[in-house]
Formats: structure tokens, sequence, C-alpha cells
């Protein structure tokens, strides 16, 4: 292990790695990265960024699913705890900002329980960047001056949602939806079931920021067929609202 000269040894660096784009990851988390002694990374951590890891240091991709087994949370945090307390550096490494979805608060949380001291790096989160990419804007002042960011991961029919999908189909401005390609049917058929214009206009927006990039357009009506018959497939996107329409000017030409 090499030899910390800051102080950095037995503290957990939870560092948001951006969208996808090694481009988008912030000088401070690249600096974080070099610096490290272990990495556990996501799935969704940029290829590209996963390539410049440094040599030295060692890698753990707690975001694959390896034959049955899959890392829990739960063996995630004891690796946390039981890394630093060796007095190593240890990058927690996730995709987009740490604190939006991903479970990083509790990640934190957990780790601030056992007297172990946590540095957060914010990051580009694909929530605002990944429909930046695609030409939308998530708000704008002719259009939609709220904006809010849902997960889809949640099936809306269950019987204590955490969602109020009433509420949400109300509200004016812009939906972002994470995690929402699973439950894309549910979710559509929930927000038009409690009254949302059939005719929002709807992005979905995959691998956002990479080369990779496909968006499928579409109103909220006919989406979940679109979503079928492009073969919309997780990590995307999905952006509900009048901002839609600027895709077309403000596109990559997709
Ligand atoms: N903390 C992350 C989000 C974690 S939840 C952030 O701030 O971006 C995971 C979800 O993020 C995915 O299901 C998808 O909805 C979205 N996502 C992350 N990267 C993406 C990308 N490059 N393109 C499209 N969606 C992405």
């Amino acid at each position: 292990m090499k030899k910390r000269t800051k102080g950095y040894g037995g503290k957990v660096f939870l560092v948001g790695a951006g969208p996808g784009d090694p481009e988008l990851l912030t000088k401070k988390a690249e600096r974080i990265i070099k610096e490290a002694d272990i990495i556990l990374y996501d799935q969704l951590v940029g290829d590209e960024i996963i390539k410049s890891f440094p040599d030295e240091a060692e890698l753990i991709n707690v975001g694959k699913h390896a034959g049955l087994h899959k890392f829990e949370q739960d063996d995630i945090t004891r690796m946390l705890i039981k890394h630093a307390r060796e007095g190593k550096m240890v990058v927690r490494l996730k995709g987009g900002d740490p604190y939006l979805f991903g479970r990083g608060g509790e990640e934190a949380e957990a780790l601030a329980a056992e007297g172990i001291e946590v540095e957060v790096i914010p990051g580009i989160t694909s929530a605002i960047a990944v429909p930046a990419c695609a030409g939308i804007p998530v708000t704008h002042r002719d259009c939609a001056s709220m904006v809010t960011f849902v997960t889809g991961h949640e099936d809306p029919t269950k019987e204590k949602s955490a969602l109020d999908w009433s509420l949400l189909a109300k509200m004016s401005g812009t939906l972002v939806v994470l995690m929402g390609v699973k439950g894309i049917e549910c979710n559509v058929n929930a927000l038009l079931r409690h009254g949302k214009n059939p005719e929002t206009p709807v992005a979905l927006i995959e691998r956002g920021t990479t080369d990779e990039q496909k968006v499928t357009t579409g109103v909220l009506r006919n989406i979940v067929q679109l979503a079928k018959s492009a073969g919309v497939k997780p990590p995307a996107v999905m952006v509900i609202g009048d901002v839609v329409k600027l895709h077309e000017t403000l596109g990559r030409g997709e």
C-alpha cells in the first residue's frame, strides 16, 4: 500500500463520477481517484473512467452481477468500513452525483455511525446532464419554471408508494424519471390515469453523454409503445414536459 501524505488514510471519499463522458468527471474527483488505495465502483461509472484508474489501486466492481451473486448494500457498507479501518484511503465511486438516488446518503450515514470520516465529492448528475446533452434544458423560462426528479423504480400500484402520482400528474414544469425503464408502463399509466395530458412530450435518453447515446421521443400516450419498438434499455433518463420539444432544435440530430 502506498503511503498517503495528506492524512487520507482511514477516510472514505464518496465520489460522483458524472454521467459517463470521462470529461465530465470533476477535477477534484480525478485527483482523489489518482490517490486512492482502493476503489469500489458502480456499474454506471463510465468505461473510460474505469480504464484510467491507477494501477496501484485495488479495484472492486460492486455493481457486477457475477453469476447469481450480487453485492448487497450491506456487503458494500461492510467493505467500506473494513478497508477504512485498515487505514486505507477508500474511494466509493458512484455514477452521476453520489447523493441523487443510488443510496449515497445511506452509505454516508452508515460510515458516520461507525465514526469513519466521510467526504463527499459531488458529481454532475445524469438527471440534468443527460437531458442537456440531448438538447433538453430541464427548465426554460417559456415552458418550465420547475423540475421534479423521481425514481421510476417503484411500482405505483403497490399499496404504499412513496410517490404521489396524482400530485405528479398535476404538477407543471418538467418531470425527470430515473431508473424508469422497467416500470415505464406502470408509471406512464399512473400519470395518464391521474389526468396528465396524453399529448405531453416525452423523451427517453439511453446512455446519455456517451458515444452510444440514443434518444427516443414521443408523447405520453404513445411512449410505452415507442420504447418497446425502439428496444429502450437501462440506463435511461425519461423527461416528461414541454421542454422535450427543444430536442428538435437543440439536439445532436438523433
Ligand atoms: N446518482 C446517479 C443516479 C443513480 S440512479 C446520478 O446522479 O446520475 C441510476 C439511474 O441514473 C439510471 O437508471 C438512469 O435513469 C440514470 N442514468 C445514469 N447515468 C445515465 C446515462 N449515462 N444515461 C442515461 N441515464 C443514466
